[in-house]
């Protein structure tokens, strides 16, 4: 081969290789723009951002594609890198990653209420806890918090279990197994839990800490900064989304996405609601607090930095 023709086909090839990269990468948005990816677990926690791309379905202009994931940090890989435009997610993972530099906003919150101390039938107070193997999914939770919080009813705190973090999908076995005896996560697999008989309600989130926040969305600041009409317009539809999520709508997406039986369901959005999704600084504020005080961060972002109102 001619010395040429090798470089000619080399650059070829590193074209190609360039434009591979670069529509693989992307920037979390589709070629007509019109598209918000937004990265969602299947649990009842995200269904405000899954009624929401519903409703967008059936008008024209802006769409909503909920791009799912199988754990938490494949979802945050996917946030911190940009193959999204957002997420909703775990506020604390956000907070960390807010914190660690990347560059993403919270615009509100996933859901109110909505999570459950779930422990084995012969727990009867949070003082049996002693001593016992306790699951959550992730130490940057509010299920961590809601832990913290239960021991605290009995004098107790964090040092006195045996924490363990284990997949969702897994706890509801393995408190029916007696590999651990008792879960905090999100929902439906609290509910999971119950209706298998393996276990029985402790605390529900708002006996423990009044208006708790878990999961947040959250937008990259790529995304708020490239198209701020389209950022205002998602987030208010988001919000009207939420309101307009009865426990009847909340089923019905239920069922298209999480693939849980009605009993599950039943069970676990009693415990849940989407209304009135802002995210206020005295709640914020109050989740820094037990984000320092247990532990979880020494620096959580400040609410000016981290919330973002439209
Ligand atoms: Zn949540």
């Amino acid at each position: 081969m001619k010395k040429s023709t090798k470089k000619t086909l080399l650059s070829l090839l590193l074209a190609l290789t360039l434009t591979v990269s670069l529509t693989a990468c992307g920037s979390g948005k589709d070629g007509d723009g019109n598209t918000i990816k937004i990265a969602y677990l299947p649990i009842t926690h995200s269904l405000a951002v899954l009624e929401e791309a519903k409703e967008l379905e059936q008008q024209t202009g802006l769409k909503v594609e909920p791009v799912k994931y199988g754990s938490w940090p494949e979802l945050l890989d996917a946030l911190n890198s940009g193959n999204v435009d957002g997420a909703s997610v775990l506020i604390e993972l956000a907070m960390k990653s807010k914190q660690e530099g990347i560059g993403i906003k919270a615009v509100a919150l996933g859901h109110r209420d909505g999570n459950v101390i779930v422990v084995s039938n012969d727990i009867n107070t949070a003082a049996d806890l002693k001593g016992k193997t306790f699951a959550i999914p992730h130490r940057q939770s509010s299920h961590n918090i809601l832990l913290n919080d239960a021991l605290a009813t009995a004098g107790l705190t964090i040092d006195d279990v045996n924490v363990t973090e284990l997949a969702p999908t897994e706890m509801p076995s393995a408190l029916a197994s007696g590999q651990i005896n008792g879960y905090c996560v999100a929902e439906p697999f609290g509910a999971m839990g119950v209706s298998l008989g393996a276990g029985k309600v402790l605390f529900s989130s708002e006996e423990l800490w009044e208006n708790s926040l878990c999961c947040g969305l959250v937008l990259t600041d790529k995304f708020i900064n490239d198209r701020p009409d389209d950022a205002k317009y998602f987030v208010e539809q988001y919000k009207q989304a939420g309101n307009a999520l009865d426990k009847e709508k909340a089923k019905e997406i239920a069922k298209e996405y999480l693939n849980q039986s009605d009993e599950v369901l039943d069970t676990s959005l009693q415990w849940i609601s989407y209304n009135d999704l802002d995210i206020t600084e005295d709640t914020y504020n109050t989740l820094v607090e037990k984000v320092k005080s247990y532990g979880l961060s020494d620096n959580p972002p400040d609410y000016n930095d981290f919330v973002k109102n439209f």
